[in-house]
């Protein structure tokens, strides 16, 4: 059954002068910029789209319809003006969707996305083991267990304690998702490049502070005190020893050292590789 367009009240349509009966019924418009336009199919990409759809809908139940997790969407505006993610779309709104602004201050307009942690703090699903134990080794607070349920990684994250890493942008469009990232390579060292630049972690780095296996803090001990427990190789040779307060490993300057200081210049180089260029508010 065919409506009447309903023009959204006091609209001021910016593009252009527009009567109701130049659009179908219950057709908005959707532009979306930058890195989300990884979400969409080709056909949509850094194009203005018709999206058809039927009562009221919220933007954001829009957007994420369209495919796109709340949690990559930092500013939106509707006709021109800066909105929430609960504005109602209504006939003939046009909409741009924008994701993190790094270089571009949007603090007069809504911003959508909370305020960054103080402390960053993470939690990985089943499927990113390694880039839990990269973000360790580089010193943040980075939950991950292979047997996580979808339920508890949500529950663990409540209420934006923490942000939420995955491949999954199903978990993203939960409502009690407040904070999260959609992880886009599927290789460990990118992924961990992906997430430095994104919350601009690079001078956040507290290399060999936590343990790699369980995210627990690292503390400096007495050799005298962990000597029962290491290798004889390991007593002769090694002098500094410390120790994670959760699971007791035991860690000192061995072999993998070298290795592990190499990965973390290579996390410390790669996530300065930024094009600083700042992203324009306005639709082409
Ligand atoms: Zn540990």
């Amino acid at each position: 059954m065919n409506k009447e367009p309903v023009p959204r009240a006091g609209a001021q349509p910016k593009y252009g002068i527009m009567r109701q009966a130049q659009f179908p019924p219950n057709t908005a418009f959707f532009r979306f910029f930058e890195e989300l336009n990884d979400f969409l199919p080709l056909h949509k990409r850094k194009t203005r789209f018709e999206y058809a759809f039927d009562g009221t809908p919220s933007v954001k139940d829009a957007i994420e319809a369209l495919g796109v997790p709340h949690t990559e969407v930092d500013l939106i505006t509707v006709n021109g003006a800066s909105q929430g993610f609960d504005c109602r779309l209504a006939c003939g709104d046009a909409a741009c969707v924008y994701p993190l602004f790094e270089s571009l201050d949007i603090s007069p307009v809504v911003k959508l996305r909370p305020a960054p942690l103080r402390e960053p703090a993470f939690v990985c699903d089943v499927h990113l083991g390694s880039l839990a134990r990269l973000l360790r080794l580089a010193g943040f607070d980075t939950l991950y267990r292979n047997d996580y349920s979808d339920n508890a990684i949500v529950e663990i994250a409540s209420p934006g304690k923490r942000c939420i890493l995955t491949r999954d942008r199903g978990i993203l469009k939960r409502k009690a998702v407040v904070r999260g990232y959609c992880v886009r390579s599927t290789q460990p060292r990118e992924q961990a490049r992906e997430v430095m630049l994104r919350f601009d972690l690079r001078g956040a780095m507290k290399p060999f502070s936590r343990c790699i296996g369980c995210n627990g803090t690292i503390g400096r001990v007495d050799k005298e005190s962990v000597l029962p427990l290491l290798p004889e190789k390991t007593r002769e040779c090694y002098h500094e020893f410390y120790r994670c307060g959760s699971c007791g490993k035991i860690y000192w300057q061995g072999s993998h050292y070298a290795k592990l200081t190499s990965d973390i210049e290579d996390l410390r180089n790669a996530a300065s590789a930024k094009d600083p260029s700042p992203r324009s508010l306005t639709p082409p």
